[in-house]
This record gives structure tokens, C-alpha cells and sequence, in this order.
């Protein structure tokens, strides 16, 4: 089964991969599929929004079965910002490096037992036909006080998911991929899928 992602971010891509290749689907990019360049504004309020909004976009230029993510940090200090604002939480030309700092300055005064968040991921399948799966995953932890670590992308040098020592960008892909919150909602996807094909026709 082919499935063209509609995501540019190379390591959403791999981590999707990593969980979606045992089940029997191939992940091909936006390019592969012949998608022409063009930009889908993310300017739904949720992430459930944001995600369809880019599985279809995707789906309509090709015409084939897409996937989406949409993800973020929520900080509960801060009422669940940035949310669906974490890419560009320092400005629409900031980047990862700049997002960090600028949380960990919003977050400089918070005591660390106040730290507390969640990575939240909304994945979304559509079929050429229209129809949908989406498929919600959560990872909690806490903001740590300084970057730690090199892998992974994003926030992940702040963050501690529960029950660890070690932020997301000091644990290996492999221990990423068991715990986060995209590989929570793709094992709820695993299901959705499961049973859909499993549907009679
Ligand atoms: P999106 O590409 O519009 O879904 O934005 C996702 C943003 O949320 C990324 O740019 C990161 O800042 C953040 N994010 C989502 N998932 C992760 C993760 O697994 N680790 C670190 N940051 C993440």
C-alpha cells in the first residue's frame, strides 16, 4: 500500500516510516507522488483541522491515499501555548533553535515542578474518495531548564517525557518512536486501518 506523505519534514517522514513499513505501507513524498510545490496555510485553531486540511490538499493534487501530521507542544504554565503555533512560535522566519530559546526565556521564571506539557500529534488519512481516518496521540513530560542532547528536531532537547531522565533528544530514534506522541496516534491509526480493510466493500 502506498501512501504519499504530506509533510516536507524529513524526520516526521522517517518516523512515520519507521512505524507505518511493518504494517506493509510505503511512504512516498510529495515530490515522488508528482505533487507540484504549493503551500497549505495552517491556520486552523486546532490541530484535528490543520492536519485534514493538509491531507486533502495533498490527496486532491495527486489523487492518491495521503497522510498528514500536525503536532505541537502545550505547556501547561502557559495554557497550551504554543500549540498549533510551535513551528513558528518565534516568527514566521524563526526556527528551532529560535523557538527554544524563546521558550525557555517565556518559561524562566516557572519552578520546574509547573513545567509540565504534552506533545500532541493528529494524524489523517484520505482516501482518493474523500473519506477519512484521523487518529489523535499524546506524549506527557516536562520543559527542562537548558537544551539537552542532538537528535530528533524541534523541541525535543526541552523535553522529558514521564517516566524518563533524558529528553526526547538524548533518547535514540528508536526509543523516540516507542513512547511518542506521533507513534501514539499511529498505533490508534494502526487500528483505524486495520478495520477499514477489513470492511466489506
Ligand atoms: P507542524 O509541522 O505544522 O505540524 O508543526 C509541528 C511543530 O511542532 C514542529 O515544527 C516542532 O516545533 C513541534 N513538534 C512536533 N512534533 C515534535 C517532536 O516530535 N519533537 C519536537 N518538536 C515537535
Amino acid at each position: 500500500m502506498i501512501i504519499v506523505a504530506a509533510t516536507k519534514n524529513r524526520h516526521k517522514i522517517e518516523e512515520i516510516a519507521a512505524i507505518t513499513s511493518p504494517l506493509g505501507m510505503e511512504i512516498i513524498s510529495r515530490e515522488d507522488a508528482g505533487v507540484p510545490e504549493f503551500t497549505i496555510e495552517e491556520d486552523g485553531d486546532t490541530f484535528e483541522e490543520n492536519s485534514e486540511k493538509k491531507a486533502r490538499a495533498i490527496m486532491e493534487a495527486c489523487g492518491k491515499m495521503t497522510i498528514a501530521d500536525d503536532s505541537g507542544l502545550m505547556v501547561d504554565a502557559l495554557g497550551g501555548a504554543p500549540g498549533v503555533y510551535s513551528a513558528r512560535y518565534a516568527g514566521e522566519d524563526g526556527n528551532d533553535k529560535k523557538n527554544n530559546v524563546k521558550l525557555l526565556a517565556v518559561l524562566s521564571d516557572v519552578p520546574a515542578e509547573q513545567r509540565t506539557a504534552k506533545f500532541v500529534s493528529v494524524i489523517t488519512v484520505v482516501y482518493p474518495d474523500g473519506n477519512k481516518l484521523m487518529a489523535r496521540g499524546e506524549c506527557r513530560g516536562h520543559i527542562v531548564g537548558e537544551e539537552r542532547g542532538a537528535n530528533g528536531f524541534g523541541y525535543d532537547p526541552l523535553f522529558v517525557p514521564e517516566g524518563f531522565d533524558k529528553t526526547f533528544a538524548q533518547l535514540t530514534a528508536e526509543e523516540k518512536n516507542k513512547i511518542s506522541h506521533r507513534a501514539n496516534a499511529l498505533r490508534q491509526l494502526e487500528t483505524l486501518l486495520k478495520e477499514k480493510m477489513n470492511e466489506p466493500e
